[in-house]
């Protein structure tokens, strides 16, 4: 089987079963990760090596902070606005599809949203080119969503800007090499490269921690998060993302765990354009390596398609709600096996249906 979701994603199977045999017991302590309490010497080993890893693996400079907070990529779409926005109510979004439209609705509550390009005229199928861009130059941060999971597009290039960057990381955080120095801040829900759900995972510069609204919650205060643990973290989320990191760096890091996702990308695209029985609306500089959205062109066959593909083992391969057609993730966590495996389904399914309406092509001219 191969889980092709969106997420909450596969994990690698290394990852699930260091955790199941370390369930009852982490080492020798006599307690699961579960039972600790997030002060103890126990918890704190797990969280130090898992910052540890996650610097080094991202390359982080030293005057970043990195947060490990709760609430999911959609709450923070709220709580990065209360948090940056409390000296100068401006800021700058780019409109790339269905996720930045999200943090655009949630960010206007909190100050003066500017659209400054938008491909939404054209179905969000690119990445609005940067010279088009209408920049407010004293924004207080321009925001990106570097990949749009739902609707397969995803930023080739980061933009350097004047003002700080802000961008959703979440479906494509550690899978390709990022020059974090280009950002002020970033942010991710775990449950796609970084583990389960509930952990919310925020880099941020740290001259950006000192700019929160005196509304912002106090645990979802970046700036007093950054100085010290004031809550529970999400333990057992925290958890996991450090046995990823670890399994990460056991795969020679980012750097080679992309060009794997390259090379599958690759493999999955040049099919879906090998002839017109698939389609990718996606103009292809901007297509997603994480997320890989294409259509049926006879879209009434995609129920069959998806049918057809779960009974061959290849799960969760639905497109998201707000544009259908087929969608598969192509994560850390998916091998290449697993590429190949949808590869030749999709060769064969192709190859039976075009017979098929030959067939009845020459029945009805007959
Ligand atoms: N941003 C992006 C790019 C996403 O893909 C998602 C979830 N699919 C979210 C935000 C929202 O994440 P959550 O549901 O964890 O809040």
């Amino acid at each position: 089987m191969y889980n092709f979701s969106a997420g909450p994603a596969q994990l690698p199977p290394e990852v699930l079963n260091k955790a199941k045999d370390e369930l009852l017991d982490w080492h020798g302590s006599g307690m699961s990760v579960m039972e600790m309490p997030f002060t103890s010497d126990e918890f704190n080993a797990i969280t130090t090596t898992a910052y540890q890893d996650l610097k080094s693996l991202i390359n982080l400079p030293k005057n970043y902070h990195p947060l490990f907070l709760q609430g999911g990529a959609y709450a923070h779409f709220s709580l990065l606005a209360m948090n940056l926005l409390g000296n100068n109510p401006n800021a700058d979004y780019i409109q790339t599809g269905h996720w930045s439209t999200r943090a655009i609705n949630e960010a206007k509550r909190y100050g003066h949203i500017n659209i400054a390009a938008s491909s939404e005229a054209s179905g969000f199928d690119h990445v609005p080119a940067y010279h088009q861009w209408k920049l407010d130059q004293n924004a207080a941060y321009c925001h990106i969503t570097t990949n749009e999971t739902a609707n397969g597009v995803q930023f080739q290039k980061i933009p350097d800007l004047e003002v700080p960057l802000v961008a959703d990381v979440t479906s494509d955080f550690l899978t390709r090499q990022m020059d974090i120095s280009k950002f002020g801040m970033i942010y991710a829900s775990a449950q796609k490269n970084i583990g389960p759900s509930g952990l919310t995972i925020v880099i941020i510069r740290d001259d950006l921690l000192d700019q929160a609204m005196d509304i912002v919650p106090a645990v979802f205060n970046y700036g007093r998060q950054a100085q010290t643990r004031i809550n529970t973290p999400s333990t057992y989320s925290v958890y996991m993302a450090g046995l990823m990191f670890s399994w990460l760096l056991d795969q020679g890091g980012i750097e080679k765990v992309e060009q794997q996702n390259r090379l599958k990308a690759k493999r999955l695209y040049d099919v879906i354009d090998s002839d017109n029985f698939y389609l990718c609306p996606v103009n292809p500089a901007d297509r997603s390596l994480a997320n890989i959205c294409f259509e049926l062109t006879n879209a009434d066959l995609a129920d069959d398609f998806l049918n057809e593909a779960k009974e061959n083992g290849l799960l969760n391969l639905k497109g998201h709600g707000v544009r259908g057609g087929i969608r598969a993730s192509n994560y850390n966590a998916m091998p290449l096996e697993g590429m190949n495996a949808l590869i030749d389904f999709m060769e064969n399914y192709a190859a039976d249906k075009s017979t098929t309406a030959d067939k009845k092509q020459l029945c009805s001219i007959a």
